[in-house]
C-alpha cells in the first residue's frame, strides 16, 4: 500500500507569492528556486537592513 503520491501529502499548489504562478513542491510556496532566491534576497534586504547606529553601548566601562 503506497500510494504514489506518499511523498507530497495533501500538497495544494498556492500561488508563488513572487509571481503568483503555481507553486511545485520542491519549491513550495514557492514556482521555482528563482522565485524562492528572490523572495529570500528580498527578506534579508528587508529585514535585516537594519542600520548599525546601536554601537553606543560600546564606550569604555572600566570607570564603573
Ligand atoms: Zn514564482
Amino acid at each position: 500500500m503506497k500510494p504514489a503520491n506518499e511523498n507530497k501529502p495533501n500538497f495544494v499548489p498556492a500561488p508563488c507569492p513572487v509571481c503568483s504562478k503555481p507553486s511545485v513542491y520542491e519549491y513550495r510556496p514557492f514556482c521555482s528556486t528563482r522565485c524562492a532566491n528572490v523572495d529570500l534576497h528580498g527578506w534579508f534586504t528587508d529585514r535585516y537592513a537594519i542600520p548599525a547606529v546601536e554601537a553606543e553601548d560600546e564606550g569604555p566601562d572600566e570607570d564603573e
